[in-house]
């Protein structure tokens, strides 16, 4: 192996010294060194995107998503989604530490807040997968570097539920940031995980919150926890979409929000986002099924002024504030109970 290094390049088996992110294969042998730990694996939370790419792609046959997990995990020493380039994140316990680790031990029980995409990762057996949900049950191991955050599992909410919570913990605590003092913050895919979470977080910081979602099915959900404009629309058609939100909500052409958040787990929605956006607002793009390029040259082709951000998994403290949000809110952890964790 080559030199230790905290960003955890000594485990990159390219020819090119690339970082763990975008390298082509990692290696996953224990031990840890230096400042790692390795994991013993409970689950994987397989990212929404990577999960719903595999899924078409193997027609939804358990034993085929299996298998294509397991051949990504073989090939790569990750599970990096060479489709989307998306990965996920796991819950495991702590099984061994490098001789300059202080602060986990064997036994802890913690989440990584890190991407799957640059998590030496090696899987034994995927059998107890179902392959209905991108929460996988796991046998292996993977490596936590030095520098990668992590949370330590709390013992008052179930595993399942802070997995689910955790993967997109992101979303909440950039939207606590980016809402208030906005007149409305619209989210694209307001009925999944982060969608939900993001709803939440921009409740009382702007003055509206709207939600697109893809099917009936989600609107009760989003009624139970307060929120009144839920519109029905599939955000890759982007002037259908626009078409029903401006009917349902009322506005005067110019654009429906200031703010929008895409949490949708499907490519294709970028030109939605930024025509929903009014002037000078912000286009905030959580899903990871976003072409950046086709975000930026939409925007440029619409002659539209609007901040364009990305979503970044981190935001300082976004752990505590996301599992707290379910602490506090009966009603939004009830239906993150039910849809994952039961
Ligand atoms: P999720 O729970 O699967 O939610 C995605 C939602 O998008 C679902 O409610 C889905 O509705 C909806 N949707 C799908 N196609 C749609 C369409 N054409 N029009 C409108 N809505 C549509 O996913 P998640 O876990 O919240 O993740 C959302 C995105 O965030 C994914 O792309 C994921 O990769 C990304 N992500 C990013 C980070 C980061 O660090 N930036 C971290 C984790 C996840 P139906 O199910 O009814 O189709």
């Amino acid at each position: 192996m080559k030199p230790y290094s905290p960003y955890g390049l000594h485990r990159v088996l390219d020819a090119v010294e690339a970082l763990p992110q975008q390298a082509e294969r990692l290696d996953p042998s224990p031990p840890p060194v230096g400042g790692e730990a390795l994991i013993e694996l409970d689950r994987l939370n397989l990212d929404a995107a990577s999960f719903h790419q595999i899924r078409e792609e193997q027609g939804g046959d358990p034993d085929r998503m299996r298998t294509r997990v397991l051949e990504v995990v073989r090939s790569r020493g990750k599970m990096h989604n060479p489709v989307t380039g998306s990965g996920g994140m796991l819950i495991g316990s702590v099984a061994q530490v490098g001789e300059r680790r202080r602060d986990l031990a064997a036994g802890d029980r913690i989440a990584t807040l890190v991407s799957l995409t640059l998590t030496p990762l090696s899987i034994e057996d995927l059998s107890g997968w179902d392959g209905a949900s991108e929460q996988v049950p796991a046998r292996g191991h993977a490596i936590l570097f030095e520098t990668s955050p992590f949370a330590r599992l709390p013992g008052d909410l179930p595993d399942r539920l802070c997995l689910a919570v955790l993967d997109v913990a992101g979303a909440p605590a950039q939207v606590r940031r980016l809402a208030p003092d906005r007149d409305r913050t619209l989210v694209i895919g307001a009925g999944g995980k982060s969608g939900l979470l993001a709803m939440a977080a921009a409740h009382g910081r702007s003055r509206h919150v709207a939600g697109i979602v893809h099917h009936d099915r989600d609107i009760p959900a989003l009624r139970d926890l307060g929120f009144d404009e839920v519109v029905v629309a599939d955000a890759r058609d982007p002037v259908g979409t626009l078409a029903a939100a401006e009917s349902a909500i009322g506005t005067d052409g110019a654009g429906v929000a200031d703010l929008v958040v895409n949490c949708v787990n499907v490519p294709g929605t970028e030109g939605a986002s930024i025509l929903l956006c009014r002037e000078g607002g912000t286009a905030y793009f959580f899903s990871m099924a976003t072409s950046f390029t086709a975000v930026a040259l939409i925007a440029e082709g619409l002659g539209k002024d609007v901040g364009l951000m990305i979503g970044s998994g981190y935001v300082p403290g976004h752990a505590d504030l996301a599992l707290g949000m379910l602490r506090e809110d009966p009603a939004l952890r009830r239906v993150f109970q039910q849809r994952y964790a039961s």
